[in-house]
């Protein structure tokens, strides 16, 4: 297969703090740290995402999601490798089976983007990924499993996959006769919006299988023309698109962002679904909301937006049998 725009984009994306810095025209000062913390977790931010940083501005809410800084190598009470408990819920072939009726595919730990606040700064995708021994062994459990309706790609980022695997991947899920919808959970169409062209939307749609994407914007900047005019083709195709954000200290917490986020996605047909409190990853405490803020934000959206764009406020705790909703309607502390 030749390389599509979208991978030239990809192989082209800035790795080095240095090249971050002058391009954005930072403060030199801020290269030491985030050299440092680059050693943890490596930088990489996609040229179209870095069109819609502010420069000059250290405080940008998008910078802050992709610049490594030093208190990322804080350790924090709490703060852990695996904060969902995703290595002991792994089952053969990197499927994940957690929720009935849906299970989830570690298709890839390549990403085009790699955030800060990231579960997957510690993952042990060699081992994990379904890709590496090819997709029989998550085919087989799902094909063994009739209570199993939906197949959820994720990863990493399974759109970082090329479209020949992905076609034959969706092939082989829509001949499982219990399977109706097939899910995408990516930040492609946000970061990296050409990858939404014309050979994903073949096998995105081209099944019997119901497409459902879920994207990942954490804050309205992040949803420029070059995203909408992605998410445009993707509702153009059927493709039912939904929201995840993680709640971000410095990105996103704050009802105007908030609110300006969920108008902004409305906008674009996407639904609001989930804004997620951080997982406890080890070198992102700098990133958590507490649940009071959590829950005082979430009564001040509340009181301004229609509620079909509010998101429901969850955690992921491991063993649950669904991401849990945190209750935000009462003052008292939770
Ligand atoms: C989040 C998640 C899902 C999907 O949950 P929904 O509530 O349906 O969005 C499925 N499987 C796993 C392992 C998950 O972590
Ligand atoms: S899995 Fe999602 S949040 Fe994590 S680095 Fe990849 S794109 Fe970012």
């Amino acid at each position: 297969m030749s390389t599509a725009p979208w991978q030239r984009e990809w192989q082209n994306a800035i790795r080095h703090p240095a090249s971050l810095l002058k391009r954005l025209g930072l403060d030199a000062s801020l290269l030491e740290p985030a050299t440092r913390a680059d050693r943890l977790f490596e930088l990489r931010v996609p040229e179209a995402y870095l069109q819609r940083i502010e420069p000059g501005n250290r405080h940008d809410p998008l910078l802050r999601q992709v610049l490594p800084v030093d208190a990322e190598s804080a350790d924090s009470a709490g703060f852990g490798d695996d904060p969902v408990g995703d290595h002991a819920s792994l089952a053969n072939g990197g499927v994940i089976h957690k929720y009935r009726g849906r299970a989830l595919l570690i298709t890839t730990g390549a990403c085009a983007i790699n955030c800060r606040y990231c579960f997957r700064r510690h993952f042990p995708y060699a081992d994990a990924n379904a890709s590496s021994g090819q997709w029989a062994g998550a085919i087989d459990y799902l094909r063994a499993d009739p209570s199993i309706s939906e197949a959820i790609l994720s990863g990493g980022d399974p759109l970082s996959l090329n479209d020949r695997r992905l076609g034959a991947l969706s092939e082989a899920l829509a001949s499982i006769p219990h399977l109706r919808r097939l899910r995408v959970h990516s930040r492609m169409p946000v970061v990296l919006p050409s990858r939404i062209d014309g050979a994903l939307l073949e096998w995105l749609t081209g099944t019997r299988l119901t497409p459902v994407m879920v994207i990942h914007a954490n804050h309205p900047n992040e949803l420029d023309g070059r995203v909408a005019d992605a998410l445009q083709r993707l509702t153009a195709r059927g493709v039912r698109l939904y929201n995840q954000a993680v709640l971000l200290r410095g990105v996103n917490d704050d009802a105007a962002t908030l609110e300006a986020l969920g108008e902004r996605l409305f906008e674009l047909g996407v639904q609001p679904y989930y804004l997620h409190l951080l997982d406890r990853v080890r070198g992102a405490a700098h990133f958590e909301v507490d649940d009071a803020t959590a829950a005082a934000l979430m009564r001040a959206l509340a009181a301004v937006t229609p509620g079909y764009m509010l998101p429901r406020l969850v955690r992921e705790v491991a063993g649950e049998p669904w991401k849990v909703p945190i209750d935000w309607t009462r003052h008292a502390p939770m």
